[in-house]
């Protein structure tokens, strides 16, 4: 397998590649990123030593780049794309919606047309729950056949571009899939997301702001069960087919801070409610029984060891989240790849 992999800079990109790199001997994989601020090349240093040149290669690249994407497709002739690359941060995009139709909307149509043109066989487009709006609380879970309702413009962009992805299926026969994920947590999650902001400020025993009143719920998922999950549809996905994939583990936004605050022994005086996000969605809740049925998928971690697991990790590497925090990882670009 010749795999380029996009946003493989990212949280659940960088978790992808290093799961492809665990568990598959022969793959060769192509990293193209445009290293926004969310992109950290440090996250694969490792691999980049052992395999560079061999088995792994970086291409810093926009994915809106018509000819950036076809020449990486040609010179590295390859047979299956996973497209993680997105702008991602909800806020962000209630800030500034017109980054997230660029990446999000025009990045996968460019990225759609140049693997049709060249005849790639195999296309996995990473989607999120977020498209489908949000539930009431007994509202049964978002099945593949949920209506479309996306609340924010970046929830918003990703619906634009799973219907792009699925119309290349309908009107050119063009094979991609879909995936379509809930909240994932796990190593190497940039610290604007819930989970590793409220680490980072309550081992500093600062403020925890929580939006509106906390009782917001989102199906977690851990990313290594996600990016299984992705794997399994790259292998055996139905051309045209969305798939869901989620966690079983519906918790609200207090559940999880409470859950954190215990693990690293702080109080929970330290929360502060803040006024809630404009269109904030109050429940997702994913039915991933196509998956079970189709794909195989299970998700190997319940929350609360995948919690108190990622909580070790983050305690583990504090130099990542340094390194992030002074921007040091931007750095690294000069230093690595400036010399060669
Ligand atoms: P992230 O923000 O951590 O990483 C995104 C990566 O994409 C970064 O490395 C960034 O540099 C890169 N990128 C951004 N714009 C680019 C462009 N134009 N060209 C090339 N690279 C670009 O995001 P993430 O959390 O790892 O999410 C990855 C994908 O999974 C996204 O498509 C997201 O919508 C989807 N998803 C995420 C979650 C979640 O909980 N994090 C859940 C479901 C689906």
């Amino acid at each position: 397998m010749r795999l380029l992999v996009t946003g493989g800079c990212g949280f659940i990109g960088t978790n992808y590649i290093r799961h492809l790199f665990e568990t598959d001997n022969d793959a060769v994989v192509v990293n193209v990123d445009k290293l926004t601020y969310a992109g950290n090349p440090l996250n694969l240093l490792d691999i980049e030593e052992i395999q560079g040149g061999t088995r792994y290669f970086f291409e810093q690249a926009d994915i809106a780049d018509p000819a950036a994407m076809r020449r990486i497709l040609e010179e590295y002739a390859v047979d299956s794309i996973v497209n993680f690359a997105a702008e991602t941060h909800v806020d962000r995009s209630i800030n500034d919606p017109a980054p997230f139709i660029t990446t999000n909307v025009m990045g996968t149509q460019n990225l759609l047309s140049a693997a049709r043109a060249l005849n790639v066989p195999r296309f996995v487009h990473v989607s999120t729950d977020e498209v489908y709006g949000d539930l009431g609380p007994q509202d049964p879970r978002f099945t593949e056949e949920t209506p479309l309702r996306p609340s924010s413009p970046y929830s918003a962009s990703k619906a634009a571009a799973d219907m792009l992805a699925h119309a290349f299926f309908r009107t050119y026969g063009y094979p991609v899939c879909i995936t379509r994920c809930s909240n994932n947590y796990g190593p190497y999650q940039f610290p604007e997301k819930l989970i590793p902001l409220m680490f980072k400020l309550a081992s500093a025993d600062e403020p925890l702001p929580v939006y509106g009143d906390g009782m917001n719920v989102r199906d977690w998922i851990h990313v290594e069960d996600h990016c299984r999950g992705v794997h399994l549809t790259l292998l055996n996905g139905v051309p045209g087919r969305a798939y869901n994939f989620g966690g079983d583990a519906e918790r609200t936004n207090m559940q999880v801070v409470r859950a954190m605050l215990a693990l690293l022994g702080r109080s929970e005086s330290l929360i502060r409610y803040v006024k809630d996000r404009p269109g904030h969605d109050r429940r997702y809740a994913m039915d991933f029984s196509l998956a079970q049925r189709e794909l195989g998928y299970e998700p190997k971690h319940t929350f609360e060891d995948g919690l108190a697991g990622t909580v070790r990790w983050y305690q583990a590497n504090r130099e990542w989240m340094a390194g992030i925090e002074s921007g040091a990882y931007r750095d690294f670009m000069n230093t690595w790849y400036g010399d060669r």
